[in-house]
């Protein structure tokens, strides 16, 4: 090996390739690629929630987990269980307590001494059971044989032998009670448990007695029986996993606690009004290590003595969302797709240049310059959907387009009615995208997470009767409001008109489906605004969207990429972001030669790609120029 070579498990590595995509991997597919059998090695990113897990483990301390759906919490859960000794599993056997049936006795033995146990008692009851059958068919016999030959009375000697019969099966009812129940049996588990009891209802969180219609008569199942073992039964030296804890109601929460606390929970019936809840078993064994998990709300709205039983006794950690893009990391996501290849088992292993492909989508669903998105389930939704895509086609291996296409295809639902929203707009002609129009600009805005749509803005300048207000109708929401606010800053200072006796109207065309969020609008407000006032038509083959501080500088706004391509869908020419964001913008190849980028960090910048007209809006804009933040302070203390 060269010293530019290094190894990664048994695949070379090419350090001078290392800005490649594959971070300098070389493969051909993802066949090639090892995927390691520890579960916790699986783990991509988040090495502070991995070394966490890999300490509680040790530890045997509970975990609360906060972060993003399908980062890994419920993987990392899981993995601690494969760490945990599987020494010390048991099972766990009920038996009929002969003093208070409605208080069956718990008895716990070490994993795989329960079948053996309830096999002895079975085969014992079913010696005992053919020894009376015999004895019972001999009396039958005799007392049979005695009424016909002694009494000849026939109809007596069948009477006779019914009522033995029936003697007899009273008696061996008893013999099934004292087979005992394994309610917990780990005989065949390789692995310490590993139980999910996320949006558990009562019964399956904490067992269960079934009813039994039967109460009495000899009909009765005995209530050891009808034991049923709940989750936190059944993670006893394992882990017990709860996602969006906070769903979980205050009384199952509350008793969740008192089974951390003592390490047993005795099994009662869970519906007040069934026989079930009569029985009550001796305490059962708990003694789980709780991984919770949840978003920010989950933290906020959990039962206090709960976290801080949790927070006492273990670690809380955060699960991160993006992770710096590095070669390293970019192999990782290499080996992220043979992993789902794998653990799938039907998916076509992919080529190389379908890996990129997927590498490419983590960059871009990352939203941040530099960094890779670290929410593996939907990224996962993508591997699947492209490989079965390849599947369906009969195809060896998954290839580029199949990415490309599965992209198109796992839409999420406000892409989708994104999409439709910007068709349905095309038809009815709302959206605008040739010709100069005086007060109407159109913005972008962000649908959902992950989708922009054209969101025009229109401006309106009017002689007020008082003193000059700013009014904004349409949907707007609060933040939208304030945005409109800090624009009118900015207009009252550099107009030469009198604003402080004219209304503004601003309304957002439309917005109601999609809201406004927050102020990625007010650069477009601001543009809007100053067409109206000055009489100024904009283009309309054009968007904008960015933030505008009270000085006219241009600040970065949120989910550029998304909004560039709705800008392109819709059919126009131009895009004005903010120059802060420039780094942010991953879009599809396709739009690429579609549409124009301009980013700017000044509002007289966007005017001037924005306006039409060539005198009036030379003039304003060298106006505009002079409204730097030293200009505006000074007349601000003026
Ligand atoms: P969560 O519990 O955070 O919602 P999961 O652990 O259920 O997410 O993740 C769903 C799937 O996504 C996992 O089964 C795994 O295939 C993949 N996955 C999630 N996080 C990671 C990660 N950090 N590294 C590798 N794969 C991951």
């Amino acid at each position: 090996l060269g010293s530019d070579v290094e190894v990664e498990g048994d695949i070379e590595i090419d350090e001078e390739n290392e800005d490649s995509l594959l971070g300098g991997l070389q493969i051909d597919s993802s066949d090639d690629i090892e995927v390691p059998d520890r579960l916790v090695d699986q783990v991509i990113g988040q090495d502070h929630a991995r070394d966490i897990v890999l300490k509680a483990a040790k530890q045997r301390r509970h975990v609360m987990m906060i972060g993003s759906p399908g980062t890994g919490k419920s993987m990392l859960a899981k993995a601690m269980s494969q760490l945990l000794p599987k020494e010390e599993l048991q099972d766990v056997l009920v038996y009929h307590n002969p003093d208070d049936g409605n208080e069956p006795k718990v008895r716990t033995v070490p994993a795989g001494k329960g079948d053996q146990i309830v096999d002895a008692h079975k085969e014992e009851a079913r010696k005992r059971d053919q020894m009376r059958s015999f004895l019972m068919w001999i009396i039958i016999a005799v007392v049979f044989g005695y009424a016909i030959l002694i009494a000849q009375q026939l109809l007596l000697g069948i009477i006779a032998a019914g009522i033995i019969y029936l003697a007899f099966k009273y008696m061996s009812r008893g013999s099934d009670a004292m087979v005992p129940n394994l309610i917990v049996g780990n005989a065949d588990q390789q692995v310490a448990p590993f139980e999910d009891a996320t949006g558990a209802h009562a019964g399956a969180l904490l067992g269960d007695v079934r009813h039994d219609p039967f109460q009495s008569g000899g009909m009765e199942t005995p209530s050891h029986d009808r034991v049923e073992p709940g989750a936190i039964h059944k993670a006893n030296k394992g882990v017990l996993f709860v996602d969006e804890i906070n769903t979980l109601d205050i009384r199952s929460q509350q008793k969740l606690m008192t089974a951390i606390q003592e390490g047993e929970f005795s099994i009662t019936g869970q519906s007040e009004r069934s026989s079930g809840a009569m029985v009550q078993t001796e305490p059962v064994p708990t003694d789980f290590v709780m991984v919770a998990a949840g978003n920010m709300d989950a933290m906020e709205n959990m039962h206090p003595a709960l976290r801080s039983r949790i927070k006492g006794y273990g670690y809380e950690v955060y699960m991160d969302d993006t992770i710096e893009d590095s070669p390293e990391m970019r192999r990782k996501y290499a080996r992220f797709v043979a992993q789902e290849v794998t653990n799938d088992g039907r998916l076509p292993p992919f080529t190389d240049e379908a890996i990129e492909e997927v590498i490419l989508e983590a960059r871009r669903r990352a939203g941040r310059k530099g960094h890779l998105s670290l929410e593996f389930r939907d990224l996962g939704g993508l591997v699947r959907v492209a490989g079965d895509i390849a599947r369906a086609e009969n195809r060896e291996y998954t290839q580029r387009e199949d990415v490309l296409q599965a992209k198109a295809r796992s839409r999420s639902i406000e892409q989708q009615l994104a999409d439709e929203y910007i068709e349905r707009r095309k038809d009815y002609e709302l959206t605008v995208n040739e010709g100069d129009v005086v007060g109407r600009v159109n913005g972008l805005a962000v649908m959902g997470e992950d989708s922009g749509i054209v969101l025009p803005v229109m401006a309106e300048v009017t002689p007020s009767q008082g003193p000059g207000e700013v009014i904004a109708t349409g949907q707007l929401k609060e933040m939208a409001q304030e945005a409109v606010q800090n624009v009118s800053a900015i207009i009252k200072k550099f107009s030469d008109e009198d604003i402080s006796q004219k209304d503004v109207h601003i309304q957002f065309v439309q917005a109601g489906e999609g809201g406004v969020d927050g102020d990625s609008a007010s650069i477009t407000v601001a543009a809007a605004v100053i067409s109206a006032l000055e009489g100024v038509p904009v283009r309309q083959d054009m968007a904008m969207t960015g933030s505008l501080s009270v000085r006219g500088d241009v600040l970065p706004v949120g989910g550029v990429t998304h909004k560039i391509e709705a800008a392109a869908k819709s059919g126009l020419d131009t895009v004005i972001i903010p120059k802060a964001n420039e780094q942010d913008v991953m879009i599809e190849d396709e739009y690429k030669d579609e549409i124009e980028i301009v980013p700017v960090s000044h509002i007289s910048e966007v005017l001037d790609v924005a306006l039409a007209g060539e005198p009036e809006k030379d003039s304003l804009i060298d106006r505009l120029k002079s409204i730097t933040g030293s200009a505006l302070e000074q007349r601000e203390v003026g």
